[in-house]
């Protein structure tokens, strides 16, 4: 599986875990992680970790950029405020409160004070901008959402419908094939 992106930025362990714990293999199997190696890359520190698949036993690698972590230490409750913002976002988007919800999950993705590659917070952010007419920025949340979780179906189906309410068909059709194909390997 190649990295979505660069080194993902994590500003606590408790974080890290809850995302490698969310990834799955290209064959939708569940990973084990294996071993961690941290290296320095010009003024970043980057956390390496080496996984299996459990189901193919396919190797994956993740980077992870502990940069902010490492200078100021591991601190659990600033991830337990990030998941405050979070499920505070996610109450006020169910009121249909969606400035509420914006600025909540926003505040969640903060690089410094919050996580920014909570993906659910990404998908949430979308939902608000799908439900306020900015399908644009809606496509651009899921893609981002998406690109975190790959194996995510949620994030698959409304990427498909932001990229059908943009009006870009071109790439609705793309995101069809990778959703399906996605749901073959989840064995849906
Ligand atoms: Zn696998």
């Amino acid at each position: 599986m190649p990295m979505p992106f660069g080194p993902i930025q994590v500003n606590s362990n408790l974080f890290q875990r809850v995302f490698f714990d969310a990834q799955r293999c290209r064959c939708g199997g569940r990973l084990r992680d294996r071993e961690e190696h941290v290296v320095r890359r010009r003024e970043a520190t980057i956390r390496q970790v080496y996984a299996t698949c459990r189901k193919c036993r396919r190797p994956v690698l993740f980077e992870f950029d502990v940069s902010l972590l490492a200078r100021r230490g591991d601190d659990a409750r600033r991830f337990l405020g990030t998941v405050t913002r979070y499920l505070d976002g996610l109450s006020a988007f169910k009121r249909s409160d969606f400035d509420t919800a914006e600025a909540r999950l926003l505040a969640a993705l903060d690089p410094r004070t919050g996580e920014p590659n909570l993906s659910a917070a990404h998908y949430y952010l979308g939902r608000v901008a799908a439900s306020t007419g900015r399908p644009e920025e809606a496509v651009q949340r899921f893609r981002r959402a998406a690109l975190l979780q790959p194996m995510e179906l949620a994030y698959h189906e409304a990427l498909l419908a932001a990229y059908r309410a943009a009006g870009q068909l071109d790439a609705a059709l793309a995101e069809l094939a990778e959703l399906e194909d996605v749901r073959l390997r989840l064995g849906g």
